[in-house]
């Protein structure tokens, strides 16, 4: 029972040989449990890292932290040197996607990984972040997002037409294409201009 500002939990338990309309149970009890703070529902995981050491660990451990704040599937993505793209996802706990990574080892010192709460696209292997965008076979971005885009399907229609390849039935796939178009369209960031990421922040808003 939810009531006022925190959730009245309710506890009886009835002994089986005591009937009738003067029975009382044998233990009774109601408390109030605090609600879960606004902050800590429904919220993802995104945790990154550049470094010396290889990224899983650092993902790993900082998804663990991540976890109190709920998720229904998770993934990671790494680069290796050849700048290829490892992804691995699960719609299951950390542990199973540690799991999956100790089968087969996402090498790699750059990386992102992330807790979903599944809000497009139920919570499958396949609908994990990390999404890539570009061509399915030579992906050039690999992104992870927290929240909502209200005007996907106006947006992933539009990229369809152009050619763009989804492969899951998420919202936020149409960022990560939408980035590649705008690298395959602008190039490479400028380094020189004074926000050499302007662009690709402009092209998904
Ligand atoms: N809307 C995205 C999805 O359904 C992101 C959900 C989230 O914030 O975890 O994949």
């Amino acid at each position: 029972l939810k009531k006022g500002t925190g959730t009245l939990v309710e506890t009886v338990i009835w002994d089986g040989s005591r009937s009738g309309p003067r029975a009382s149970p044998l233990f009774q009890q109601t408390v109030r449990r605090p609600e879960t703070p606004k902050s800590k529902q429904f919220m993802c995981g995104i945790v990154g890292y550049i470094g010396p050491h290889d990224a899983v660990d650092f993902l790993i451990e900082g998804l663990r932290r991540l976890e109190y704040r709920g998720y229904d599937s998770s993934g990671v993505v790494t680069i290796d040197d050849g700048e290829e793209f490892a992804v691995t996802k699960t719609a299951g706990r950390i542990d199973d996607l540690f799991a999956k990574l100790r089968k087969s080892p996402a090498p790699g010192c750059i990386g992102l990984g992330h807790t979903r709460w599944a809000t497009h696209g139920p919570a499958t292997d396949t609908n994990a972040h990390p999404h890539l965008g570009g061509d399915r076979d030579d992906a050039v971005v690999a992104i992870v997002h927290n929240g909502v885009i209200e005007n996907f399907r106006t947006l992933k229609q539009r990229l369809i037409e152009e050619g763009y390849e989804f492969a899951t039935a998420t919202d936020t796939e149409v960022i990560a294409h939408l980035l590649a178009k705008e690298l395959a369209e602008r190039g490479g960031p400028d380094e020189n201009a004074i926000d050499p990421y302007a662009p690709l922040i402009e092209a998904v808003q």
